[in-house]
């Protein structure tokens, strides 16, 4: 009778405890108890101000305060507005927009642009390529469409990216399965914050290009641009080099409202497919607009209406793009002084390029996170190191954190 389930087989999965939840739980436990300003709570990835507080825009905020009941209310499109897909494709690329065949799905944030390259672009019982220090969803997304995670060692020797590592995932996945979806994300990768340099980018390049050059590969790239919007312009530059690939290699990027727009739980991102191929493209929207009938219908129109609204009117994206830019300076200072504290105190980091995260490798990150609990410091244990998030923490904050960090890896 214990084994009792109503459950399909195969939706019969272990349960396991959410890690960022249970921390997140225990630290709000300690606010109640000890007060928000004694406790470093470094285990939400949004954006907080110094008082814990979520940071919203309030220019993006005014514009969907401004729209009609209708065009709140409305159903969208299946492949999402047409307009809005124009505009998340210039808010992604800039003025660093690949040269081939471009398009776009409305997608409910950027975990929906994943699940529709997880779903159209893998078979059933397919391993995805990504790396070995990688955001956790990515597996969860990857069985709940019985598909595997398969790994390669993020960093080198020097901590650079491990770009052989990379190509010898890939080009055994491609004798086995002679298709490849991979997942890198970049810039501002979480949770180590790793952003792949442009020299990284033009050899990463070449082995696709070299993959590529046996016709019955088929190489899909995705880039989980989450924290994109965090970085510095100049970061787009990476979009330029990925247009005049062969056909067999597609290029999928994510766009994603929630973090570049406060609009976390507002649910709006997209899915931009790249080729040089136009029948590859015309493919990819047919695909993923019948995943979108076939999961979620179609997006939040409230938000696209939003991005509409921002992109048409020059003077409230500048207000947009300022506000972003305030909160940008912030994230970075905040960063820095937990770097710079770290490196007084001895404590190794994994290299920081940018966004929401920094990570400390450790092989017994449990235990450390657990006592650190003893010392209202809330850090999220991960496989291969601890998480710290810099986007919810104030600089005094941050540049405490490194030395408790130190003192209790090294007690232990
Ligand atoms: N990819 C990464 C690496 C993330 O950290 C997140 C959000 O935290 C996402 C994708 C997707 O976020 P959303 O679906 O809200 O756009």
């Amino acid at each position: 009778m214990t084994n009792f389930s109503m459950a399909a087989n195969h939706s019969i999965r272990p349960v396991k405890e959410d890690v960022i939840f249970g921390m997140s739980l225990k630290a709000e436990e300690a606010i109640k108890r000890d007060g928000f300003k004694n406790i470093i709570n470094s285990t939400i990835g949004a954006l907080l101000d110094d008082e814990g507080k979520l940071v919203t825009f309030h220019s993006v905020f005014e514009v969907l305060k401004g729209l009609s009941d209708q065009q709140i209310a409305a159903y969208a499109p299946l492949s999402g507005m047409p307009e809005y897909i124009k505009c998340a494709i210039e808010a992604t690329f800039m003025d660093c927009r690949p040269e081939g065949f471009i398009d776009g799905v409305a997608t409910p944030g950027g975990s929906g642009a994943i699940r529709h390259a997880i779903w159209n672009y893998t078979d059933a019982g397919d391993k995805i390529l990504t790396s070995n220090w990688f955001w956790e969803p990515y597996q969860t997304m990857a069985s709940e469409h019985m598909r595997k995670i398969a790994t390669y060692e993020l960093y080198d020797e020097n901590m650079d990216f491990n770009l052989k590592s990379f190509e010898t995932s890939l080009s055994e996945l491609l004798s086995e399965q002679k298709r490849a979806l991979i997942l890198l994300n970049t810039p501002a990768h979480n949770p180590t914050g790793y952003s792949l340099s442009s020299s990284e980018w033009l050899r990463l390049r070449e082995v696709l290009v070299k993959l590529s050059k046996d016709e019955n590969n088929k190489i899909v790239l995705f880039i989980d641009v989450a924290y994109l919007d965090f970085c510095e312009d100049e970061e787009r530059e990476f979009f330029k080099i990925l247009g005049g690939l062969p056909k067999n290699v597609l290029i999928l990027v994510s766009f994603s409202m929630s973090k570049g727009y406060t609009f976390y739980g507002l649910r709006s991102g997209a899915l931009i497919g790249v080729s040089s191929e136009e029948k590859v493209i015309k493919e990819f929207k047919e695909v993923c607009a019948h995943s979108n009938r076939g999961v979620w219908s179609n997006g939040t129109r409230a938000a696209m209406e939003t991005l509409i609204e921002i992109y048409r009117n020059e003077t409230v994206k500048e207000k947009v793009m300022a506000e972003r830019k305030i909160h940008k300076e912030i994230l970075k200072q905040r960063a820095e002084a937990f770097i710079d504290s770290a490196s007084k105190v001895g404590l190794d980091l994994c290299p920081y390029k940018g966004g929401f995260f920094i990570s400390i490798p450790h092989d017994d990150s449990i235990k450390i996170a657990e006592k650190l609990v003893e010392k209202n410091v809330f850090v999220v244990p991960l496989e291969k190191g601890l998480r710290f998030a810099v986007c919810a923490v104030s600089i005094d904050k941050c540049k405490t954190a490194p030395l408790l960090i130190k003192e209790m890896m090294d007690s232990l």
